[in-house]
């Protein structure tokens, strides 16, 4: 990461897109607090992630803070029931005790869309959909607000996908709940995001109302990331695919580390690395030559 600064507003879905390799995981990691942050801070509502040193108050924060992962084959304890996976942060917070874990499971399992006795069987007697039903209903147990979805859907079929994305969107309304959503998949960022962030190599090169975006993207990469839709929508415009393949974060390009896959780059682009203005990292918005 370099010099990444997004706020996420209470109740919206943050999209984060971008090829593999942007650091899209990267920043859910540290939101959660999976990875540490070697500079700067993470913050939950004025509140530091890194600063809280009290155990309490981290635990108060941490309850508050949840992930969905890629991958529901991986993220699912195989040894363990359904139950007893729903109920780990429950138990792991202190939220309630004996019997009424068992009916907040029930409770949980039905929100999702299962049955209460599904809680008795494994993972591997569900399918990739229903699995992440389950780890859906194991972020909410815990009463989090904010959910990090890490590609929840890239793992599933096109079809089970959709009965994914329209549950995590019917819980948002029905909870409040705050969604970062890291996706690589424009389709699915349309149908979720309020607002989208676009990476490249480790910085935001591009923050917009998702619908402006779809609508006039500004940045060159975030023009060749929608091109490379298929859209009926977007005629009217020439198109430019995505050419070449990202840098080596390690050796990233001098000055705009987009500059050798940028159709407008120029010799201050090669210099000088833009600065974010007014939601978009490129000299040449800022000089009014991209032509659109
Ligand atoms: S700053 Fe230059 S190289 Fe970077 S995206 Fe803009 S025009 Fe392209």
């Amino acid at each position: 990461m370099d010099g990444l600064s997004v706020d996420i507003r209470k109740g919206e879905t943050f999209a984060l897109v971008g090829e593999s390799g942007s650091g899209k995981s990267t920043v859910a990691r540290m939101a959660v607090g999976l990875l540490p942050v070697t500079s700067g801070t993470v913050t939950i509502d004025g509140v530091s992630m890194t600063d809280v040193k009290d155990s309490a108050a981290r635990q108060a924060l941490r309850k508050r803070i949840q992930m969905i992962f890629q991958d529901p084959y991986a993220s699912l304890n195989p040894r363990w029931k359904v139950s007893r996976i729903i109920a780990e942060p429950i138990h792991a917070f202190g939220l309630l005790k004996g019997e009424a874990v068992e009916a907040r499971v029930g409770e949980l399992l039905t929100l999702v869309g299962l049955h209460p006795d599904d809680g008795k069987k494994f993972p591997h007697e569900f399918s990739g959909g229903q699995r992440q039903r389950i780890a859906i209903a194991r972020a909410l147990a815990s009463s989090a607000e904010f959910i990090v979805c890490d590609e929840p859907t890239s793992a599933l079929d096109v079809s089970v996908q959709a009965q994914i994305l329209n549950l995590m969107r019917d819980l948002q309304k029905e909870f409040g709940l705050t969604y970062l959503f890291i996706s690589h998949n424009l389709a699915v960022v349309r149908h979720m995001a309020d607002r989208i962030g676009v990476m490249y190599l480790g910085r935001l090169v591009e923050v917009s109302d998702s619908k402006a975006m779809f609508r006039a993207p500004r940045h060159p990469y975030t023009r060749m990331l929608l091109d490379a839709v298929p859209d009926l929508g977007m005629t009217g415009r020439q198109r430019q695919m995505v050419a070449g393949e990202i840098p080596n974060p390690i050796n990233p390009p001098s000055g705009c580390t987009f500059h050798p896959r940028c159709p407008l780059a120029n010799e201050r682009c090669k210099r000088e690395a833009p600065a974010m203005i007014d939601g978009v990292a490129c000299h040449a918005v800022e000089e009014g030559r991209t032509g659109a």
